[in-house]
């Protein structure tokens, strides 16, 4: 068997078919050997009409009536009735207008799918079906699922797997067979039959554990390569000058905590290693990152080296530059904002300035990397909000340094343990677990979008008392104004609706809700002078309650705010809700997140979750648990690492897999005898450095 055969060369697969397999990105005879079946369908385990309760269920049944048709615009509904000697039910798929014309209604069919009420009534939920008759009555019950495409069944896709059965023993082993020895894992042939073509659930998960593993070893291995490429290089060198750091903490006005002491000293040592820095320092919002990154420019300052610090948006940046500029001044440096709404004028001279070293520290947005932008002698690069970059933007402002500079990522998002332990192993990280001393715990609600006007008085009783409030919605306009969707046009649920834009809520709020108090709104789609005027009004307390986007970034510092609302609060990610929530609790005051969902209906995991919690680690867990870790690591990055199977939450998994990492860069196996893992490692090293 070759594996870049075209399926087309396969017995059974005409140009129509491989036009179908070709939508599922399906080519080659390797790519279909590659496509892991979604799940699996126990046929054995069918239960008879008249015995099924709500929940998972498989039938064996023949359907005796079939129709589909749009209920309207871009909703397609499929419903049989179907029966067994037992009873009938009904069976309902959406939007897949091919099945009606796919069932035949003098046949029998496995149907297995979530038994469940809907629309006010029982119904057989967007059931996987299998031709009875494919269901080999001596063969294994357990079928893969995998995913369908128009005129592409699950089933036909099994059956092609099926025949390449026989030859997958030819195949060669991507892995060295040492390592599957050592590491229980089954060798490819048994596996790929373990996957495509199980017996029982062991096999399907053995054969899921072996390729899992591979692809998480890849990476894990990539990261230890490039920590040790990391470790040869040669670094600016930036002296301990104790005097100095001493000077430094004595000039701020408060004392730094033990996390932020500890995290500097980290650094320090990191600085006079020799080798670059790869520092990873994580804290939530309000943690005090800034003055440590602020500690750290001043050292490399002392030593004679330029700093840069890039954020993701302008009003962060500015921010930053304020606070740099605070604490910087007084020791007699100089800090620079560089945005792209710096007009030209100003740019000029600005950029002269950073390129001869008279600015010591620049801070800015991506125009931080464009060509014209020159240090003089730049050594200790800080990139905020870091997962907010990319591997290239990352990489462009690093090479601005004349040598490797001392990088340190800094990000409010706290990362799960077992990531930080794989896609980020190659970096160092420091932790800010504490934050500083005078600050009041958040405390948060859940709040049906009935007790709506409850919430909204109690942000009155504390703009009375002097207090600030935000406001956060999930988008500018309401949907029916977005132009071109051809959705647009459907009417929304009611009720919470009213409040899930910007525009909407504001005019409620300033309307009606909140009319005797001071409203403004802030959003993307207004030009930078407009954000910043309004920002600096909220920051001035000149403004009582902001209507926003989530354009106000993480790290937004306005101690007086002290209620934040967040309307149709499960539009967002849990890791984005506990960061919107950062943006309270800032001060000594009691802080407030109301969290208003869309629909009085009983809320999400997530919101209850947040609504328990304040601990960014804890949550980060459940992001990853409820996500998986393509959103949790970044959409950017994770695109390009192949981690389907891969169970990354698993922290036992991962550590296992760290040690056969360990295991094989110790050994004398040579990679290049095995080329499907070589260029693995060498993909997954290019996506996830850093430097
Ligand atoms: P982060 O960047 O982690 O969100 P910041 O560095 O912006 O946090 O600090 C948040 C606020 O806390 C700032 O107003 C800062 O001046 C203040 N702060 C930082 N460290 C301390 C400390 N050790 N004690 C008191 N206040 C601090
Ligand atoms: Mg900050």
């Amino acid at each position: 068997m070759k594996l870049d055969m075209p399926l087309s060369l396969m017995a059974g697969i005409g140009p129509k078919r491989a036009e179908q397999f070709e939508r599922l990105g399906l080519v080659t005879v390797g790519d279909l050997l590659d496509f892991y079946p979604r799940s699996y369908e126990d046929y054995g385990d069918v239960i008879a009409i008249g015995k099924v309760q709500p929940g998972k269920v498989t039938i064996l049944a023949k359907p005796t009536t079939v129709t589909g048709r749009y209920v309207r615009r871009g909703l397609h509904v499929t419903e049989a009735v179907v029966a067994d000697t037992s009873g009938e039910l009904r069976v309902v798929w959406f939007n897949q207008p091919y099945r009606a014309a796919q069932i035949d209604t003098s046949k029998e069919y496995y149907f297995s799918g979530e038994y469940e009420f809907a629309r006010g009534r029982y119904v057989l939920n967007n059931p996987q079906t299998e031709l009875a008759a494919n269901v080999d009555p001596n063969g294994s019950r357990i079928t893969p699922v995998y995913k369908e495409t128009k005129g592409l069944t699950s089933a036909f896709i099994g059956r092609a797997l099926s025949s390449l059965m026989p030859l997958v023993d030819d195949l060669p082993e991507t892995l060295p067979p040492e390592l599957c020895k050592e590491y229980d894992l089954l060798a490819r042939p048994a596996a790929l039959r373990a996957i495509h073509a199980p017996m029982t659930k062991a096999d399907y998960e053995a054969g899921r554990q072996r390729f899992g593993f591979e692809e998480l070893l890849a990476v894990v291995v990539a990261a230890a390569m490039n920590k040790r490429e990391n470790a040869a290089l040669e670094a600016w060198h930036i002296p301990f000058d104790e005097a100095a750091a001493q000077a430094f903490a004595g000039s701020l006005p408060f004392k730094l905590t033990n996390a932020q002491r500890s995290a500097v000293w980290e650094i320090i040592k990191n600085l006079e290693a020799g080798t670059p820095m790869n520092r990873l320092l994580q804290g939530d919002v309000g943690s005090g990152k800034t003055v440590v990154a602020a500690m750290v420019a001043f050292m490399a300052a002392q030593a004679g080296y330029q700093t840069a610090f890039m954020a993701p948006t302008e009003l962060l940046a500015a921010q930053h530059a304020a606070t740099l500029d605070k604490l910087l001044t007084p020791h007699h440096l100089t800090v620079a904002l560089l945005t792209g709404s710096v007009k030209p004028k100003a740019r000029a001279p600005l950029l002269e300035a950073v390129a001869s070293g008279a600015i010591a520290v620049t801070v800015g947005t991506h125009a931080l990397i464009q060509p014209t932008v020159n240090f003089h002698s730049l050594g200790f690069v800080v990139i905020d909000e870091q997962h907010r970059f990319g591997v290239e933007q990352r990489r462009r402002l690093m090479d601005k340094s004349a040598r490797m500079p001392h990088l340190l990522s800094m990000s409010a998002t706290p990362i799960p343990r077992s990531l930080a332990l794989t896609v980020y192993g190659e970096l160092d990280v420091s932790i800010l677990n504490e934050l500083p001393p005078g600050r009041t715990p958040i405390t948060t609600k859940i709040a049906s979008p009935n007790s709506r006007a409850k919430v909204y008085e109690a942000a009155d009783t504390a703009i009375e008392a002097g207090r600030q409030v935000y406001v956060v919605c999930p988008q500018i306009e309401p949907s029916a104004a977005v132009p071109g969707k051809g959705s647009a046009k459907t009417k929304a649920a009611p009720g919470g609706d009213d409040h899930k834009s910007v525009v909407q809520a504001f005019q409620k709020i300033s309307g009606s809700l909140l009319k005797h108090r001071r409203v403004a709104m802030l959003h993307g789609a207004m030009n930078a002078d407009q954000k910043a005027e309004i920002m600096a009004g909220f920051v001035a307390g000149e403004i009582d309650v902001l209507v926003s986007t989530t354009v106000i970034e993480v790290g937004v510092d306005v101690p007086n705010a002290t209620i934040m609302i967040i309307e149709n609060a499960d539009h967002f990610g849990l890791a984005q809700l506990h960061q919107l929530r950062g943006r309270v609790g800032r001060g000594k005051e009691q802080s407030y997140c109301y969290l208003i969902p869309a629909t009085s209906k009983a809320p999400s995991r997530r919101l209850r979750e947040l609504e328990q919690s304040t601990d960014g680690f804890y949550l980060s867990e459940v992001d990853l648990e409820l996500r998986g870790p393509g959103e949790v690591y970044g959409r950017a990055q994770h695109g390009q690492l192949d981690m389907r199977l891969a169970r990354i939450g698993d922290v036992r998994f991962v550590e296992r897999v760290q040690k056969a990492a360990q295991w094989l860069l110790n050994s004398t196996i040579d990679l290049n005898n095995y080329p499907e893992l070589a260029s693995r490692i060498e993909r997954a090293k290019r996506v996830i450095t850093l430097n």
